[in-house]
């Protein structure tokens, strides 16, 4: 296991001739792991602790790991004189201080915009898009990926990799680029052609596998048993990777100035970003950060892929698993992983989950590019389209202050859109056909 000492590099001979020669001890101690303040991973399940390591399921029972930490006094300044990045909460990641010392995309403190335009046609009063559009390869995965990457350093791993729907695809690809990596990506054949083209640029190694997401993360699983220094990311170093997604929680307070919002939207595919969320909140007012409040979390799915909304709606604690039939191929996972997490987080915070057509995800696409002036991606198309939803039924308060988050760009998913879209006219060159074109 990466991470541990590699027994196969080391002489035996040596070890138990020459017990003067401190080579491994040495070693030992110079790449000792250093996380931060990550204290431990504990059982989301049982409750189990286990060392911090490559472990990414709970060997008592099975269940998912989870990053604690002893984060001690962080402060307000402490965070707001770090770099423009998500490293300015690097005491709350399970990363090392100076893990912005070596090369990495530096995602994060994307822009918090005021929607009034978007309020207005939802029935919202005050109502916030956090644009995560605007990471180094346009989606919210560039913070998963950078906390994934610097774990795995310290962990010992050598090759990024991951199975992806799509934009994990980019971000792995990029972050292995720009570290010096090398990434084995897998992607389902049918991952549309924006999202091929943006991960084979950065020329690691991208291979196609004939199935669905799921097919491809069960083989991920596979593989990364075999190949110890492969670090997938959502896979065996999932844990570290997982709390990326703090930061856009952190983000939205920090951005709010320090306060929590009513109300937050935040589209599921694994349902980690959802949990993660809740998670960041917690801390903050744990830390002391952001004044005690109660805020509600919502789900948003495509209804192509809703496993989770179904069981939500049916009362159900048990997620049953679908084939993904959705234009929303970024948020299709057909078994998410953190399914049951995202219904306590939900059910605990007073929110709700919905899901949306694929008819209804373009209509909300078009109505933030035409209200804002964004151009989300599907997934954004979802939060949209599930906010105006939740609003019409009366589970999102109108009164609330309500944050929705849009996780990657709309250039990436074009052909979604492209049937619905097109030009005015095409006309001579001269004023006069474009004053005819115009009026009518
Ligand atoms: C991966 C992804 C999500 C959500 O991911 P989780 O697996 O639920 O954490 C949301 N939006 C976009 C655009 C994504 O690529
Ligand atoms: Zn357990």
């Amino acid at each position: 296991m990466a991470g541990t000492l590699d027994t196969r590099s080391i002489d035996t001979a040596t070890i138990h001739t020459a017990t003067i020669d401190t080579g491994p001890i040495d070693t030992m101690t110079t790449t000792a792991l250093d996380l931060g303040l990550a204290r431990q991973l504990v059982c989301r399940e049982c409750g189990a602790g286990t060392p911090l390591a490559a472990e990414f399921a709970c060997a008592e029972c099975f269940g998912p790991l989870e990053v604690a930490y002893n984060f001690g006094r962080i402060t307000r300044s402490d965070i707001e004189s770090g770099p423009p990045s998500i490293w300015r909460y690097r005491k709350m990641l399970p990363v090392p201080a100076d893990v912005d010392e070596h090369p990495n995309t530096q995602p994060g403190l994307t822009r918090l915009i005021r929607a009034d335009r978007l309020a207005k046609a939802l029935g919202i009063r005050r109502l916030w898009v956090k644009d995560d559009t605007g990471n180094p390869t346009h989606s919210f995965k560039d913070r998963v990926v950078a906390v994934a990457l610097a774990a795995a350093r310290q962990l010992g791993f050598r090759v990024l990799a991951c199975p992806s729907t799509g934009n994990l695809a980019n971000a792995v690809a990029a972050a292995a680029a720009r570290a010096g990596w090398e990434s084995v990506v897998l992607i389902p054949s049918s991952l549309e052609r924006a999202k091929v083209l943006t991960t084979a640029v950065y020329d690691g190694a991208l291979i196609a596998v004939d199935g669905t997401y799921d097919d491809v993360n069960r083989l991920a699983t596979e593989l990364a048993a075999d190949h110890e220094d492969w670090a997938f990311v959502n896979v065996n170093v999932r844990p570290y990777y997982a709390e990326g997604s703090k930061t856009l929680a952190y983000e939205v307070a920090e951005q709010l100035g320090w306060r929590l919002p009513d109300q937050i939207v935040v589209p599921i595919a694994s349902g980690s970003q959802l949990t993660k969320v809740d998670k960041g909140f917690r801390e903050l007012t744990e830390l002391g950060l952001v004044q005690p409040a109660p805020y509600r979390v919502f789900g948003a799915q495509a209804t192509g892929c809703s496993p989770v909304s179904a069981a939500f709606k049916a009362g159900r604690d048990v997620i049953v698993p679908v084939r993904p039939d959705t234009i929303a191929r970024s948020l299709a996972i057909g078994a998410p992983a953190d399914g049951p997490y995202v219904l306590d987080a939900v059910r605990r915070t007073n929110g709700a989950i919905e899901d949306v057509t694929d008819a209804e995800v373009v209509d909300g696409i078009r109505l933030l590019a035409r209200t804002e002036g964004i151009f989300a991606e599907t997934a954004g198309g979802v939060t949209v389209a599930c906010a105006k939803k939740l609003v019409e039924c009366g589970q999102l308060d109108p009164d609330g202050e309500t944050v929705l988050l849009i996780t990657g760009d709309g250039l990436k998913t074009l052909d979604a859109v492209e049937a619905h879209l097109g030009l005015r006219a095409t006309v001579a060159p001269n004023a006069k056909a474009v004053r005819e074109a115009l009026r009518r």
